[in-house]
């Protein structure tokens, strides 16, 4: 195979997960929740405590499935500094507007799309 595309390397970059960044949205929530429920009173106080303990457990010691960061690297069309972040797979450069995938830490030039999804 002749026809590789051009790529760059794209190292990826994990969020910062000491303290309380260790607590995602949900978790955050749940802990919420939990507050509510217990200043309702004894019987939230059953339902709201184990909630923040979950929460808690899960922040700390249950590992992200999802690892959250950015992958940071250079456009392989222009070599403009561009990122992208964990869930994306395919981004536009922001300075030539060119199609880039990412892929196993790299970012990988893609043909520019044309309009429309049909086929030839
Ligand atoms: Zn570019």
């Amino acid at each position: 195979m002749t026809n590789e595309s051009k790529s760059t390397p794209a190292p990826f970059q994990p969020n910062d997960r000491r303290g309380l960044k260790r607590f995602n949205a949900i978790e955050i929530l749940a802990i919420l929740l939990g507050l509510g429920a217990c200043s309702i009173g004894l019987i939230g106080a059953i339902i709201g405590i184990p909630m923040i303990l979950a929460a808690i457990y899960s922040a700390v010691f249950i590992p992200p499935k999802v690892n959250r960061g950015l992958y940071i690297g250079k456009c392989p069309h222009c070599g403009a500094a561009m990122s992208a972040t964990h869930y994306q797979t395919e981004v536009d450069c922001p300075s030539c507007a060119g199609d880039v995938a990412v892929r196993d830490s790299r970012f990988i030039a893609m043909p520019k799309k044309t309009a429309g999804h049909k086929a030839a």
